[in-house]
C-alpha cells in the first residue's frame, strides 16, 4: 500500500510499504478515506520528536472497516468509522475513568510510562500511523466511533473528531474555564481556533488570541470574534496581556507547544543562548496569567523543556494543567453537536490533497503558505 513515511527532518515521502494485517483477535483493519495532518505531526516532521526512517505517520484518520478480528463485535466490515489518536484498551483503570490518553496497556516503552498514540513514534507505542491507504487499529471493540448509516455528512465534517475537536474541548474543560473568565489562547492553528470557540461556549467574557501569522489572526477574529495580537509586534507579549487584563488572564491555554518554526536543533541552540530560559509560547503564558490563574499546556512539549522555570510558577500560585487529550469519551458528545449544527469543523479545513502529495502538503502547512489552516489527505 502507499503511506506517508518519515525520512529525516523536513523529508516526508509517500512510499510503498507492507499493508497491515490483523495481529490479535481484537484488531480491525480500516481502509482510510480521509486523514488529516496535525500540528503534532510537525513535531515529527521537524525532528523534535525522533522517528525512525520509513516510520508511517498520522493520527487523524477515518474510513471504512475492511476486516475485523475474531473477537470484534462492535464494528463489522463496511462500517464507517472515525479513529481517535489515543490507543486505548477500554479495560484498564485509566480507560474506565475517562483518562484514555494514559491507557495502561497501549505503550510498552518502559522509559515513558505514558499512553500510546497512533503514528506518534516508538516512544509512544510504535504504532504505524493513519496517513496511509490502510490502518491496523487495535482494540476494535473500544476505539472506533461508528458513524450511523443514516448520517449523510461528508468525511470532512467528522474527521476532526479523531483529535482536534475533542482536544480543544478537553483543553477548555481541563483548564477549568468558567463563566466570566478572560481566556488567552496562544496559537491560532486548528487547535487554538477550536479552543477559542469552546472558550466562548463555556461562558468566557473575553477571548484573546495570539499568533504571529497574520491570516491566522484574521481567521481567529472572523471565525471566533477573538481579540487578536501578533506577538512579534510587542517586546513582551505576556506583560502586555497582563496590562490590558489588569493583572493577568484568568486562564491561558497554550496551543503552540515546541515552536513549529524551528527544528529541534535550532531550538536547542536558542535555549543555550538563553542560558536555561524556556522558549516562546510557554514564556508568554507564564507572564500573561494572573496570580492564582491556570495555564493549560495543550501544545506538545518534549524533553527539551525539562528545565522549566518552576520558581516563577510557584511564586505566583499558578496552576499548571497539561497533557495528551483523552479524546475517546468526548467523541459521541461532539458528534451530536456536529449533527445538530452547533459546531462546524469544516470551517478550519483549507486544503484537500491526494495522499501522493503529502510532501507538498506538509510543506504548505508548516510554512503557512496559501492561507493554510488544515490539510486533509485523500488516499
Ligand atoms: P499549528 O502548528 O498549525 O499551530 C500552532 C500555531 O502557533 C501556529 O499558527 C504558529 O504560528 C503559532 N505560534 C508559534 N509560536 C507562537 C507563540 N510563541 N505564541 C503564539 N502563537 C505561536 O498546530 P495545531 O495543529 O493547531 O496544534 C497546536 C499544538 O497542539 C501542537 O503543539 C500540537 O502538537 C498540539 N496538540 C496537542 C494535543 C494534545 O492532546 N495535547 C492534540 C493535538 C495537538
Ligand atoms: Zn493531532
Amino acid at each position: 500500500m502507499r503511506a506517508v513515511t518519515f525520512q529525516g527532518a523536513k523529508d516526508i515521502q509517500v512510499k510503498q510499504v507492507e499493508a497491515p494485517s490483523i495481529q490479535t483477535e481484537d484488531d480491525i483493519i480500516v481502509r482510510i478515506t480521509s486523514t488529516a495532518i496535525c500540528g503534532s505531526d510537525l513535531h515529527i516532521y521537524l525532528g523534535g520528536m525522533p522517528a525512525a526512517k520509513d516510520y508511517v505517520i498520522g493520527h487523524e484518520p477515518m474510513g471504512i472497516v475492511e476486516e475485523v478480528g475474531s473477537n470484534v463485535t462492535r464494528v463489522k466490515k463496511g462500517d464507517r468509522v472515525v479513529i481517535p489518536f489515543n490507543v486505548s484498551c477500554g479495560h484498564c483503570y485509566y480507560c474506565s475513568h475517562d483518562m484514555e490518553s494514559q491507557c495502561d496497556s497501549s505503550n510498552r516503552n518502559p522509559d515513558v510510562h505514558s499512553g500510546g498514540y497512533l503514528g506518534f513514534t516508538a516512544r509512544y507505542g510504535n504504532y504505524p500511523g493513519g496517513q496511509a491507504e490502510y490502518l491496523r487499529v487495535p482494540y476494535g471493540n473500544f476505539m472506533p466511533l461508528v458513524i450511523p448509516e443514516s448520517c449523510e455528512l461528508e468525511d470532512e465534517a467528522l474527521l476532526l473528531l479523531s483529535d482536534v475537536l475533542p482536544t480543544a474541548y478537553w483543553s477548555v474543560e481541563n483548564a477549568g474555564v468558567k463563566h466570566g473568565d478572560t481566556v488567552t489562547v496562544l496559537g491560532c492553528g486548528p487547535v487554538g481556533l477550536m479552543v477559542q470557540k469552546f472558550a466562548w461556549l463555556k461562558g468566557a467574557k473575553r477571548v484573546i488570541a495570539i499568533d504571529r501569522v497574520p491570516y491566522r489572526l484574521e481567521k481567529a477574529r472572523r471565525m471566533n470574534q477573538a481579540e487578536v495580537y501578533n506577538f512579534e509586534d510587542y517586546d513582551d507579549m505576556g506583560l502586555y496581556i497582563r496590562e490590558i487584563t489588569k493583572g493577568g488572564s484568568d486562564i491561558v491555554i497554550d496551543c503552540v507547544g515546541m515552536d513549529g518554526k524551528k527544528t529541534a536543533m535550532e531550538a536547542i541552540g536558542q535555549k543555550l543562548k538563553l542560558q536555561g530560559g524556556t522558549l516562546s509560547a510557554v514564556d508568554i503564558a507564564i507572564e500573561a496569567v494572573r496570580k492564582f490563574g491556570t495555564i493549560q499546556l495543550t501544545g506538545v512539549y518534549g524533553s527539551l523543556y525539562n528545565m522549566f522555570p518552576l520558581g516563577h510558577i510557584f511564586e505566583r500560585n499558578i496552576t499548571l494543567t497539561m497533557g495528551q487529550a483523552p479524546v475517546i469519551h468526548y467523541m459521541p458528545e461532539l458528534f451530536k453537536k456536529i449533527t445538530a449544527g452547533e459546531i462546524d469543523p469544516t470551517e478550519i479545513i483549507s486544503h484537500r490533497l491526494p495522499l501522493e502529495q503529502a510532501s507538498e502538503a506538509y510543506r504548505i502547512f508548516h510554512e503557512h503558505e496559501d492561507e493554510c489552516t488544515k490539510v486533509v489527505l485523500k488516499p
